[in-house]
């Protein structure tokens, strides 16, 4: 069985991300998505309320897994055992620190990131930009699974 972790903030969770997970459920066995909780950082949406909404997206597949999760991905990752991690890139300034991160994962674990690339269609649609429509009070439901 292989599984992949795709760990991330997911503030909210949006068609693109939901785009890398089927897309990644053609490579691997499951994809655990895990919710990165910082107590530092004030969210959008509460971790908690997140891990529901994820979870509701795959009510009925036994090939995802919602979790949250306040360590290091690397930790989690050795943990459940997973041959890979899942992160994506929109454009250039997104791969410089996507390599950063692979890079420390790999040496800590051995565990490999796999980087999809964002379809074009998604390419523009990030948590943050979400976030901005949805604080201007504009309706954010097409950007949502
Ligand atoms: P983080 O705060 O860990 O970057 P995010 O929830 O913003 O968490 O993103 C999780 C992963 O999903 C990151 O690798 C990010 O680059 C990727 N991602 C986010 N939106 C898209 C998208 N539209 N297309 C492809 N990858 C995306």
């Amino acid at each position: 069985m292989r599984k992949i972790l795709f760990p991330g903030s997911f503030d909210p969770f949006t068609i693109g991300h939901a785009a890398l997970v089927r897309r990644a459920l053609n490579l691997f066995d499951e994809v655990i998505i895990a919710v990165g909780v910082n107590e530092q950082k004030s969210a959008f949406i509460a971790p908690k309320d997140r891990v529901e909404a994820i979870r509701s997206v795959y009510e009925g597949d036994a090939r995802v897994k919602v979790i949250s999760y306040s360590g290091l991905t690397a930790d989690l990752a050795q943990q459940f055992g997973v041959c890979a991690i899942l992160r994506g890139v929109r454009q250039v300034k997104d791969y410089e620190s996507e390599l950063t991160l692979a890079d420390v994962n790999r040496r800590l674990t051995g565990i490999d990131t796999v980087i999809l690339t964002a379809e074009p269609e998604y390419a523009a649609i990030s948590s943050s930009m979400v976030r901005e429509l949805a604080h201007f009070g504009k309706n954010i439901s097409a950007f949502l699974p």
